[in-house]
């Protein structure tokens, strides 16, 4: 399986990364995209990535919209400090990176330009991107247009939008990856979006340490759980958890370790 969003570097477990990482391995995990979230902690993700390559983790380094404000935009060092940190990492991706118009204050046009900026370093590169889109979906697709969608690819990471931007999403060039909230039995809106989703487009992830799936031990999510995660989208497909693994993990390892052997 391919854990395709999760921060080990989060402080609340990144002093237990290598059980963390030795725990997914044989929990069937071999693939983890490690995702940043602001150039204070992709120090942190580079570490991870160093020590715990052979653990199947990926880096990503972008800058989370959450963070926006902390970004001197039209200044050039975060800038050049993701463009050296893809330059020095081939495998690298560029994540995680996004809209959210549910922070206060939200700084729309900032974080639009942010976002944009990053999409196009990641261009440049030609790295995949992990994206986080909360209440500004209408936004982002206008964004994915006028890139002209993602050339190197990259994810919806934990989708909540509606099932009906699906097609085109996908048509921009984007995988659409499921977390735990699909554990909620209230998430009719994301089975629906699940079953819309082209098998080789369909991804799955943890957000470790955050979104703790129904059933898991906690306090904190780790890789090791993604199996609650597939057996329920295997459930609501309606198809084997190992069609689903297999498939997912295909997905993952082409969008995210295109530029690893
Ligand atoms: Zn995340």
């Amino acid at each position: 399986m391919f854990d395709t969003h999760c921060h080990l570097q989060d402080d609340r477990i990144s002093a237990k990364a290598g059980d963390i990482v030795a725990a997914a391995n044989r929990a069937g995990v071999t693939g983890m995209l490690c995702c940043g979230s602001s150039a204070a902690d992709w120090g942190g993700v580079e570490r991870i990535g160093a020590a715990y390559a052979g653990g199947g983790v990926v880096c990503a380094y972008g800058v989370h919209p959450f963070y926006a404000g902390s970004v001197d935009i039209d200044g050039n060092n975060w800038a050049d400090e993701l463009s050296g940190r893809l330059a020095g990492d081939p495998s690298a991706a560029v994540g995680e990176i996004g809209l959210d118009h549910t922070v206060s204050p939200r700084g729309d046009d900032r974080q639009a330009e942010l976002f944009a900026r990053q999409l196009k370093i990641a261009e440049r590169y030609g790295r995949p991107v992990s994206i986080h889109c909360r209440k500004a979906f209408g936004v982002m697709l206008s964004i994915l247009r006028d890139n002209g969608g993602l050339k190197f690819g990259g994810a919806l990471h934990s989708y909540g939008g509606p099932p009906d931007l699906i097609d085109e999403l996908v048509g921009l060039g984007c995988h659409i990856s499921f977390s735990g909230s699909i554990l909620n039995p209230n998430g009719k809106r994301a089975f629906a979006s699940l079953k819309k989703v082209p098998v080789n487009r369909l991804l799955i992830e943890t957000d470790s340490p955050g979104l703790l799936p129904r059933g898991a031990a906690g306090p904190f999510n780790e890789p090791a759980n993604l199996s609650l995660i597939l057996n329920r989208a295997a459930e609501i497909l309606g198809e084997s958890s190992r069609k689903i693994a297999e498939l997912t993990n295909e997905n993952g390892c082409r969008l995210y370790r295109q530029n690893s052997y």
